[in-house]
């Protein structure tokens, strides 16, 4: 049998055939059957225009049901699927473009002109495609007989390359599997207990591997229903959470939903669970969730060349400030720069080996191979600690560590102590180069609009009560936002580049 994706995900069944797999704002409903149906269109019209097995089709589009069935399309084809954010620009694209060859590049129609003006090596083809569906492609397979055939690949055959966020460095393609996607999810579906009943309230971007490969393929290997936000926006979540089952977000979403005062115990009633990751989640945001809406928030981590990796129980205790526990078939250990094992309970590099474990970094060999240890243990590059039960902690990324002084100064916890200081709603802590100590610390404070001034001395001297001298940040920049990516990561390298000389 074949260990495509689109297998799993939307096999040939007639019972699925009605059932609804998608309901959109504007009430829209596509069923497992047309789901099917217009992914074999674009299937067909792909397979005409040249597309075979291994072809990258790279897509930069908003999100619509017609993207995601063109994401269908891509792997029932066995080609491989590449999708681009939204937020890049033309230059950007230019590299990403370059670097990838596709076959066929999807763009949003007003961009069309000028990529194809970039250079005609960047794509043998150029296709559009508009939010509401309108543009080059649907209009070219409208009348197209769907393609059934769904290509016989091995669970090794890379399904998609998805660039990382670029949070530590320049973005990087990972070639992640059809068997590493049909593992997380098989697992996830059930270790969160989806089934034909729940909803999923859909607000995050399908670009990435959280709103895609987590929440999508979830619910569709589920046979679930997903309502399909084009956008987050805390107003429509409020308005559509008394029908979903099911919520998926990064923390900005949770702290934009918190602002939002008809959130109510009352609105979460058919709720059974919202999951969060991508980025840390404060003891705060989950203790003042709980408050407003009864649901303790499960905290799960990931990362685009794994997918996920831990999750806190859906039965049993989910404890805030850790991710869980390791899905099961993964091996892990935390370990020294040497990839020897740490003392239990010390801070160390988290490895992992398994069916999640991406391919390598597309055309990067020298990464690749300094990401794996020779055992095959891929390298994260984020420190944790693991308790006596096997629940894990993240203290720090690696490249955030400060050494200020020969002491090791983890970020996390000074920001914790600094979000909590009144006026502050989220702060950045860094480490530039400083003159004496190597490196020295710096926060970057996001304050509450609501609230007047707020002076950088003060906050020091209340970070003092809690915080070792070391810890504390020398330098405090106030500011009115955060620069943040589309998953609301907040950019340290941006930080770090802008305030270089701040010691100086
Ligand atoms: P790049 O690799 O290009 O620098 P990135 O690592 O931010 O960017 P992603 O793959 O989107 O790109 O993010 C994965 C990272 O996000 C993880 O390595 C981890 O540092 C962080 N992360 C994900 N989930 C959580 C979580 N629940 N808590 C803390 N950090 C998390
Ligand atoms: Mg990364």
């Amino acid at each position: 049998m074949t260990e495509n994706l689109y297998s799993l995900l939307l096999p040939s069944d007639p019972q699925d055939d009605a059932r609804a797999a998608l309901r959109t704002e504007t009430d829209a409903v596509w069923s497992y059957g047309d789901l099917r149906r217009t992914a074999g269109r674009i299937a067909r019209l792909l397979h005409e225009t040249g597309v075979i097995r291994g072809d990258r089709v790279a897509v930069q589009v908003e999100k619509s049901p017609e993207a995601l069935c063109l994401y269908l399309a891509v792997l029932q084809l066995g080609a491989v699927y590449l999708p681009l954010n939204t937020a890049y620009t033309l230059t950007e694209l230019r590299y990403f473009l370059g670097d990838a060859e596709p076959a066929v590049f999807v763009g949003p129609p007003h961009s069309a002109g000028e990529v194809e003006a970039l250079d005609p090596s960047v794509a043998r083809k150029v296709l559009t495609l508009a939010p509401d569906g309108g543009g080059s492609l649907m209009e070219a397979c409208r009348d197209l007989a769907p393609w059934d055939a769904v290509a016989d690949v091995t669970a090794d055959e890379v399904a998609a390359i998805l660039y990382t966020s670029g949070t530590t460095g320049r973005p990087k393609g990972a070639m992640i599997t059809h068997g590493n996607l049909g593992y997380t999810a098989r697992t996830l579906t059930r270790l969160w207990g989806v089934t034909e009943s729940d909803v999923l309230l859909h607000g995050l971007p399908i670009f990435h591997a959280h709103g895609l490969f987590i929440a999508i393929n979830t619910m569709l290997l589920g046979r679930a229903s997903i309502l399909f936000l084009a956008k987050f926006n805390a107003d429509r979540v409020v308005a559509l959470l008394p029908r979903a089952t099911l919520f998926m977000g990064v923390p900005t979403l949770y702290t934009r939903l918190l602002a939002d005062p008809h959130l109510t115990p009352a609105l979460c009633r058919a709720m059974r669970l919202f999951t969060c990751g991508s980025a840390p989640l404060s003891a705060e945001t989950f203790a003042r969730f709980e408050e407003r809406t009864g649901h303790r928030i499960l905290e799960r981590y990931g990362m685009t060349e794994t997918a996920i990796i831990t999750t806190n129980p859906l039965e049993g205790e989910r404890v805030p400030g850790t991710v869980g526990y390791p899905l099961p078939g993964l091996e892990i250990r935390v370990a020294d720069e040497a990839g020897r094992a740490v003392a239990p309970g010390e801070v160390g590099g988290l490895e992992l080996r398994g069916p999640n474990v991406f391919k390598g970094y597309w055309r990067m060999p020298e990464k690749t191979a300094a990401e794996f240890r020779p055992d095959g243990f891929f390298i994260t590059g984020d420190l944790v600690s693991l308790a006596p039960d096997g629940r894990v902690s993240i203290v720090s990324r690696a490249k955030d560590l400060i050494i200020s002084g020969g002491y090791n100064v983890y970020p996390r916890e000074v920001e914790s102590v600094l979000g909590r200081i009144a006026g502050v709603r989220d702060a950045a802590v860094i480490g530039v180069p400083h003159p004496d100590f190597g490196e020295g610390v710096m926060a970057v404070v996001e304050r509450q609009p609501e609230c007047g001034a707020l002076d950088g001395a003060e906050i020091v001297a209340q970070a003092a009560r809690e915080l070792a001298g070391y810890k504390l940040p020398k330098i405090v920049v106030i500011q009115d936002s955060l620069p943040r990516n589309a998953m609301g990561k907040v950019q340290k390298n941006e930080l770090r580049e802008r305030h270089k000389d701040a010691f100086k």
